[in-house]
């Protein structure tokens, strides 16, 4: 007989009367209290003495932590399968993953027929059960970009839209007992969810076989199913019939099921607390402890089995069962229902083999011994998600995502030392500073992670006045290619420390940064104006000039897309001042908004970390591939203003940004950091959708250029990375190359080993 090795777990069964309603939620909260795993509720939508089920399941989920809950089992036909699923994952994402959803086929018919239910065979409920298993799953695929269609005899879905993903794999248990819905079970369910009450002698060794035998014709292993059971009892002084007895009776009598019939959920129907109590405090534990005893002895391996669905979707070249015991738990496969979360980008679609998801530093060292035993396969590193010129996805490779590394600390409160975690984001950073009147020079984009950026430059709102976000870096922990975890400062691997502050992406793993943050007057002003853009020659030149005048409180960019004949072609002008005075903020801004007639306005004056809140929520899921090209500039001359006007009028271009650097970033001497194009006073990005015809148009403005921030490239050709160091800059960033990754182990983003 079959013992399936599923981690034992147990549910409680409650009726949910409606009378008084309050009755059901007090005992799903003492089940929770009582160490259950599950709580349960019969669905008999046709009956006025019960509450709504769903409702009901709502409003516990609401009202408890960490049990999961269930119907027992849902009435299919009264539902419509594509609402159900929504409204699944709806509570699945409201309850942090504690939705299962337990289906029954219906079967009081009259009920349900005078409730407006149509009313099937037996047969045909099992078809119609199957064709929903098919829209419900259809409907939790979000990886998958076509609407829904299913053209069934019981369900007709017309180009449904997908989602939302549920925030857990919802097994789907079904209520089941006849041959034809258990091999249903054996074909498509998680569960199979009979009562022992309904059951004669061998009818659970029968149905583990039809099971069993199904599942395994469908190419599953049955072990992926878990079997479940109902059961009834009373807890009496002396021994008597099945379940009814003292706790060692029920031990007794349990052992078997789990052990023989591979029961691995024991759900306990009664509305008793003091039953609810006995079970979960006498019976519970000396179950787990023979259960466990006997399974040693006989050596059966617990544990549950990834799906074959799940297994097919996996990717040649990588060692699945080999995943680090420390990172099983949030390592994300093709086959997951979370995979949609992180397998793009902000900017690229992605589909990785597997993302490893460390908590700590160790976990990091794990996950990059594990890619580095998969020499053949991608490597991405990834913090927020960001990457340009970084691609931090891939397809069918590892991805090391940062993301649960986003603490903050404050160190030392005298000297603003601060220390961020990788996988921070930068608009998490400027809330955590706020409280203090501190800011640390960033981006213009809340959303983008604190590895990618610190690691490159970082040219935020306060560059001409504090510089880079490089400049404030005082030490970093880097997990390097060997798995070392090394501290790198002045004092420190002092040679690495300068290469990470530049082309950190090439020398491994910074787990966290330690910061120097500037202190503000009070709120900032933030402008956005829109400025007529009809001569875009002109507007650039006047607003380069009117930066290189302006005192460095002010930092600007200015943001114009593709000219279309007969449109009003304008400019975004957006500008940081880093003052709390509404007159200086004026007087800053107003040579900008003389620069060409002044469409729109808006400044305000707003907390620094209120102009990076700017951050879509979501997951990622950037589509095909971008293509920038990017320069440092030192002025915008007229020959350059004008090539800028040819590209624009191209319609090869559909994003152009200059944006300020110069001022703080100059004042750094150019050899102190591997940032070594420190004398621009601008640096340019354009975006367009096709590279071929981008890199004619760019010919143009390319000679213009002194050097390049490698963040906004996406042009990996070794030309650009000599565009982006300097020749002394990059023969000392090679031969530390070859002392830190001899391997080339990190080559994703402007690989200096070639
Ligand atoms: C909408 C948007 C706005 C932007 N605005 C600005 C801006 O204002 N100023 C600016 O300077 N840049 C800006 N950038 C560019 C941005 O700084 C880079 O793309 C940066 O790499 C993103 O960091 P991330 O951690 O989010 O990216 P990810 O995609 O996670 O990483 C990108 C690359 O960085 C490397 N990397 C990531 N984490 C680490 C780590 N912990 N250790 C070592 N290497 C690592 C890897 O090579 C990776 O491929 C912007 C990008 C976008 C998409």
């Amino acid at each position: 007989m079959p013992d399936y090795g599923h981690p034992l777990e147990f549910g409680t069964f409650i009726t949910p009367g409606n009378d008084p309603p309050q009755n059901a939620v007090a005992l799903a909260q003492l089940s929770e209290q009582l160490g259950y795993d599950l709580v349960t509720f019969q669905d008999h939508p046709y009956q006025p003495a019960f509450l709504d089920t769903w409702t009901l399941l709502s409003w516990v989920a609401a009202q408890t932590e960490r049990v999961h809950v269930s119907a027992n089992v849902l009435n299919l036909p009264m539902r419509p399968p594509a609402v159900m699923a929504r409204a699944a994952a709806s509570l699945d994402l409201l309850s942090g993953g504690r939705f299962d959803l337990g289906l029954g086929a219906g079967g009081f018919w009259d009920a349900m027929e005078a409730m407006g239910s149509r009313r099937l065979t037996p047969g045909q409920a099992v078809d119609a059960l199957s064709e929903a298993i098919d829209v419900i799953h259809g409907i939790w695929s979000v990886g998958e970009r076509a609407p829904l269609r299913v053209s069934g005899d019981y369900y007709h879905l017309d180009g449904a839209k997908r989602g939302p993903a549920p925030a857990h794999d919802i097994p789907i248990w079904l209520g089941a007992y006849k041959p034809r819905m258990l091999r249903l079970v054996g074909r498509k369910a998680d569960g199979w969810l009979p009562s022992l009450s309904y059951m004669q002698p061998g009818d659970l060794a029968r149905g583990n076989t039809t099971i069993d035998e199904s599942a395994t014709a469908a190419g599953r292993d049955p072990r992926e199913i878990r079997r479940l059971l109902n059961v009834f009892g009373r807890f009496s002084p002396g021994r008597g019939q099945l379940l009814n007895g003292p706790s060692e009776q029920w031990v007794d009598e349990l052992l078997p099921l789990a052990l023989e019939d591979g029961i691995g959920t024991f759900i306990l129907g009664s509305d008793d607390p003091a039953t609810l109590q006995q079970f979960a405090v006498e019976v519970v534990p000396a179950l787990r402890e023979a259960v466990a005893r006997e399974r040693g002895s006989l050596g059966t391996v617990e544990g549950t089995v990834r799906s074959a669905v799940a297994r097919a979707k996996r990717r040649d070249g990588i060692d699945y069962d080999a995943v680090p015991a420390s990172l099983a738990d949030g390592a994300v496969e093709p086959g997951d229902p979370g995979f949609h979360r992180v397998r793009s980008t902000y900017m690229r679609a992605g589909s990785p083999g597997v993302v490893l998801r460390p908590r700590n530093p160790a976990e990091v060292v794990d996950a990059l011994a594990y890619a580095r035993r998969h020499p053949d396969v991608p490597l991405g590193i990834r913090s927020g998600g960001h990457g340009i010129s970084g691609r931090s996805t891939n397809d069918g490779g590892i991805v090391i995502d940062l993301s649960r590394m986003n603490a903050i600390d404050i160190l030392d409160k005298s000297t603003r030392r601060i220390r961020v975690d990788a996988g921070a984001r930068w608009t998490d950073v400027a809330s955590a500073l706020a409280p203090h009147g501190w800011a640390l020079t960033s981006g213009d984009y809340g959303g983008v992670g604190v590895g990618g950026l610190a690691t490159a430059g970082g040219v935020g709102w306060f560059a001409r006045e504090h510089g880079l976000t490089i400049d404030h870096l005082l030490a970093v922990d880097i997990v390097l290619a060997d798995g070392s975890i090394v501290r790198s400062s002045d004092d420190e691997n002092a040679d690495l420390f300068w290469a990470i502050r530049g082309a950190g992406a090439n020398f491994g793993i910074v787990v966290s940064f330690e910061f120097e943050v500037d202190e503000l007057a009070g709120d900032v002003g933030w402008a956005q104006l829109v400025l007529d853009a009809s001569e875009p020659a002109a507007l650039l030149e006047r607003w380069g000039a009117a930066i290189e005048a302006a005192p460095r409180e002010l930092t600007s960019e200015i943001i114009m897309g593709a000219v279309t004949p007969g449109r009003q072609a304008v400019a975004q002008v957006l500008a940081v001042v880093d003052s709390d005075d509404p007159d200086t903020i004026i007087d800053r801004l107003q040579p900008l908004a003389e620069i060409a007639p002044l469409l729109d306005q808006s400044v305000q004056l707003v907390p620094y970390a209120a102009v990076m809140a700017n951050v879509q929520g979501g997951s990622h899921d950037g589509q095909g591939e971008p293509n920038a090209r990017s320069g440092l500039i030192e002025h915008i001359t007229p020959q350059f203003a004008a090539a800028a006007e040819r590209l624009l009028a191209s319609g090869d271009v559909y994003f152009f940004q200059l944006r300020s650097v110069g001022g703080a970033v100059a004042d750094v001497d150019a050899d102190a950091t591997a940032y070594g194009n420190r004398s621009a006073n601008f640096s340019v990005v354009a975006f367009g959708s096709d590279a071929e015809r981008l890199d004619t148009i760019w010919e143009e403005v390319y000679g213009h250029f002194t050097g390049l921030y490698l963040s906004f490239e996406t042009d990996l050709r070794v030309a650009r990375l000599d565009d982006a160091f300097p020749p002394r800059t990059m023969q000392r960033l090679r031969e530390l190359k070859k002392r830190y990754d001899p391997d080339n182990v990190f080559k994703d983003n402007f690989n200096l080993a070639r």
